[in-house]
């Protein structure tokens, strides 16, 4: 089925079955996603990162998948208590609809960044005993920004609040999965994970392309005075830090509320990449909980939505 030929950028090599889906970004001004589904998943993904067709990438609705009560849908973190069995069913459906096998080192909140490159995976596993290696290697990693420049992986995180972005240095055939939340954001890793891969692979920050996916706003995240100081420290961090006050009917003193999708993004702006090298899904989290997972809106325990990036195997290496 030639699933993308109407769509502005032809994507050859998947095998899933995938068509647009009804417009669900499309109020949201500005943004530039193209919407896909699959059998058991729905997702979009980046126009900047979709011009080029040897990267896979995917930012996962919670529509569709297995899960059901609070999970409802697509849900890939057994962490909040979810059957195990239908989380990895999930993240089967994932895996079939990015055409990679899924890894994922540990996320903590933290600002590290672990380079999953070829000094240390050597080329992709081939066979299952050395995936399954690998992924438990991973899983003992504590990270919140994963890189890695061998084809045939997916990195994966599942998020429900925190900003998800995914890079790709063309230059240095790298791409990148970034875990920023206000603690990470707080931490500038976005400069962070892009100076890091300056150190590794020469990355130019101005060749950098970039999605930010969904994240929870100012509309829906009141924060206490710490989270604000701990934003006050760096003065990059700082003035990329976008806090709103409001005032609540019947009550005197204002309250602070974080923006931690649009931080995220001013970081990246911040550290050297071009606005035209940067894709915003413009969603708040906690306001679209119709789609997304949201850690904050949501009574506990809720889901988490699936984000993943990788390099196509099939692709000729220097
Ligand atoms: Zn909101």
């Amino acid at each position: 089925m030639p699933c993308r030929a109407s769509l502005p950028h032809q994507v050859a090599g998947r095998t899933a079955a995938c068509y647009a889906v009804a417009a669900f970004t499309t109020s949201n001004e500005g943004n530039r996603v193209i919407e896909r589904q699959t059998e058991h998943t729905e997702y979009f993904e980046f126009e900047a990162l979709n011009a080029f067709p040897q990267i896979v990438h995917a930012v996962f609705t919670r529509r569709r998948g297995f899960s059901t009560g609070p999970y409802a849908g697509l849900n890939g973190s057994a962490t909040t208590g979810d059957d195990v069995a239908t989380v990895r069913r999930n993240r089967r459906a994932v895996e079939d609809a990015v055409g990679l096998p899924l890894i994922w080192a540990k996320p903590v909140h933290g600002v590290r960044t672990v380079f999953i490159d070829r000094a240390i995976a050597g080329g992709a596993p081939d066979d299952a005993a050395s995936l399954q290696r690998l992924r438990e290697h991973l899983r003992g990693i504590e990270a919140d920004a994963m890189v890695t420049d061998v084809p045939g992986l997916a990195l994966c995180w599942s998020f429900g609040d925190c900003a998800p972005v995914l890079l790709y240095d063309p230059a240095h055939e790298a791409v990148g999965l970034i875990h920023s939340g206000w603690r990470g954001a707080a931490g500038g890793i976005v400069p962070r994970t892009i100076a890091a891969m300056g150190e590794r692979y020469g990355t130019n920050p101005a060749e950098v392309l970039m999605g930010v996916g969904p994240a929870i706003g100012s509309c829906c995240y009141e924060v206490q005075a710490n989270v604000r100081y701990a934003f006050a420290l760096d003065p990059l961090v700082r003035e990329s830090a976008v806090f709103v006050e409001r005032t609540a009917a019947g009550e005197t003193k204002p309250r602070s509320y974080l923006d931690v999708r649009t931080t995220t993004s001013n970081q990246a702006l911040a550290a050297g990449v071009l606005p035209e090298h940067l894709d915003d899904a413009g969603i708040c989290t906690g306001c679209r909980t119709d789609l997304f997972y949201s850690h904050r809106r949501e009574p506990w325990p809720s889901g988490r939505f699936v984000v993943a990036i990788g390099m196509r195997s099939n692709r000729r290496t220097a």
